[in-house]
């Protein structure tokens, strides 16, 4: 199996370059961010409580995401592997991933971060923003803080996989070709 985590700021373009890869590598693709949207357009319980905290740009709590991260990794289990999107976002959301990946004997195979400059993020989101129909596209300031809570909440997750030598970094500035390709290069490499 592989599982591969697709890493990065909001708006590093981490959703379009997961839909090329789980073509090329044949993976189940799982955001959390989609999955939450999916519960807020049901207007489900998880879905009212998870909008609460991403209409303000920060992050919905361990205990929900974690919970719903793990359910659909169990409902999946003939797949090759997965392509984690915007999961994990928090150093205790990458300890239970991989409690219960290392328990079926699946690790994670590698982290790859699209770096990209705070500047090109903000004008890629108000862009996106335009057209996306999402509120925390659309407010300077609710992408500010978003950017914040990465680097301060998030960040620590790519020093965690490090740590194993599983983390990498791939500049994610250019076109969405290129990127690909750069994305591609480092994964052939951990596979
Ligand atoms: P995304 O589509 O990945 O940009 O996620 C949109 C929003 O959903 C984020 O700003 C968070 O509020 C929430 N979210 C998505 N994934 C997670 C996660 N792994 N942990 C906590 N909140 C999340």
């Amino acid at each position: 199996m592989v599982n591969l985590i697709l890493f990065g700021p909001p708006g590093s373009g981490k959703g379009t370059q997961a839909a090329k890869l789980v073509e090329t590598y044949q993976l189940l693709h799982i955001s959390t961010g989609d999955m939450f949207r999916a519960e807020i357009g049901q207007q489900t319980p998880l879905g009212l409580e998870a909008k609460s905290y991403i209409d303000k740009g920060a992050l919905v709590p361990d205990s929900v995401t974690i919970g719903m991260l793990q359910n659909k990794v169990d409902a999946n289990p003939d797949v090759k592997g997965f392509i984690f999107d915007g999961f994990p976002r928090t150093v205790p959301q990458s300890e239970a991933l991989d409690g219960f990946l290392n328990g079926r004997n699946n690790p994670v195979t590698a982290l790859v971060m699209l770096e990209v400059p705070d500047d090109e993020l903000i004008n890629r989101l108000l862009e996106r923003g335009k057209t996306s129909g999402r509120a925390d596209d659309a407010d300077e300031s609710v992408i500010k803080n978003r950017i914040q809570v990465y680097k301060d909440e998030t960040n620590p997750v790519f020093d965690y996989y490090a740590a194993q030598n599983k983390a990498e970094k791939v500049n994610g500035v250019g076109s969405i070709e290129e990127i690909y390709k750069r994305l591609c290069e480092v994964i052939d490499r951990s596979l």
